[in-house]
């Protein structure tokens, strides 16, 4: 029987994994169904990790963390764990194997996806040349015209990662305001080859069977129509969270999420039940950083090693 199981090995897992071993947990696992690390590693730069030196990519930035956590005995299994119930007082953690595991308590870490912005040949051309991924796919564009949709931080700052290998970029947006923070509009506003469209509906993704040819966008002012000529589409319109380990049969959830699906927490990350936890963006009122995420873990360990007496 597992002490813990954490589901999720981005900054918030890999923290609490971290605290609960170094803490005297002896059997906690983390269940990370890919490399750990999380949504961070597809980030081109981070610069606001406290005590960090440099600018440096979300891959560089995380490369140590599960080293350290692992050092102190925190075991990884590289499994999805697609649903988790109640027995009594533990809990089971199915996996997409068909495995079952028992955990006294269960910390939910598995952050959350790129949203899809619903654009007519979005789903169609995924792949071919709509990508939600900057550093994945980018350098594919070398020297070659894209599009950005959105106006948050991520979305800008991609813009500029893209504006230094790409030849010209558009920023396509659906206000003629931004969501993302004034510094990294400013650095988009000063790279000479970003264009910004703003106020206009993106359309329909178009292209032929070579993959994406351009985008249509619609002005939000007088109607008129506008074929933007290019091959790639970078779509960032925000994020769901992933709470489907906590779905159980018949619809509800483990514990108690708000509207949007997010997990309900308190000071301590407890959930509505005892003994399961939720850290980092999958949780409610999330700052939806790497700091912020991966103190919600150690603050999850602190409370779960309590709880375990
Ligand atoms: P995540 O990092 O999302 O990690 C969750 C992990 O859980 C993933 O590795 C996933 O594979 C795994 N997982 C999910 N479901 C399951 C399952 N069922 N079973 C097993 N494993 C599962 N923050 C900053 O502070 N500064 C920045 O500059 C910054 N830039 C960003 C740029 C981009 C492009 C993006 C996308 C995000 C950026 N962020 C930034 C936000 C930051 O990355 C997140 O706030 C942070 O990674 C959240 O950590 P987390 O541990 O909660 O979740
Ligand atoms: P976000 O802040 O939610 O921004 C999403 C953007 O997409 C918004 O501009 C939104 O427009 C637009 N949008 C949403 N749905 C759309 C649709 N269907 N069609 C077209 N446009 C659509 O998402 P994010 O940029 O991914 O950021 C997520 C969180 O991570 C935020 O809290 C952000 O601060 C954080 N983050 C931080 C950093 C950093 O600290 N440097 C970097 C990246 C992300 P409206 O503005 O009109 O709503």
């Amino acid at each position: 029987m597992l002490d813990l199981a954490i589901i999720g090995g981005g900054p918030a897992g890999l923290t609490a994994g971290l605290y609960a071993t170094r803490g005297g947990l002896q059997n906690v696992t983390m269940f990370e169904m890919g490399m750990p690390g999380g949504q961070i590693t597809t980030s081109s730069e981070i610069e606001n990790y406290p005590g960090q030196g440099e600018i440096m990519s979300g891959l560089d930035l995380m490369e140590n963390w599960p080293a350290q956590a692992m050092k102190f005995g925190l075991k990884h299994e590289m499994k999805k764990v697609i649903q988790v119930t109640k027995n009594g007082d533990t809990f089971n953690l199915k996996t997409e194997d068909g495995e079952i595991q028992e955990a006294k308590s269960v910390l939910l870490a598995t952050g959350s996806v790129p949203r899809k912005a619903g654009i007519k040949g979005e789903d169609k051309f995924f792949g071919r040349g709509v990508s939600t991924c900057a550093t994945c796919d980018g350098f594919f564009y070398k020297g070659k015209e894209v599009a950005v949709i959105g106006g948050g931080d991520t979305a800008l700052e991609e813009a500029v990662y893209l504006a230094r290998m790409c030849s010209k970029v558009y920023v396509i947006h659906r206000r003629d305001t931004y969501r993302a923070a004034p510094s990294t509009i400013e650095h988009m506003k000063n790279a000479e080859n970003i264009e910004e469209v703003t106020n206009v509906t993106v359309e329909e993704v178009i292209g032929d069977n070579t993959g994406v040819t351009g985008l249509i966008v619609k002005s939000k002012i007088d109607g008129e129509l506008r074929q933007i000529d290019v091959p790639g589409a970078f779509v960032f319109v925000g994020r769901d969270v992933l709470n489907e380990p906590f779905k159980q049969d018949g619809g509800s959830y483990l514990c108690d999420v708000n509207a949007q699906g997010e997990i309900i927490v308190d000071l301590k990350m407890r959930t509505s039940v005892p003994g399961v936890y939720a850290a980092g963006d999958v949780r409610i009122e999330a700052a939806k950083q790497v700091v912020c995420a991966a103190g919600d873990g150690a603050t999850a360990a602190v409370d779960i090693i309590e709880y375990l007496g």
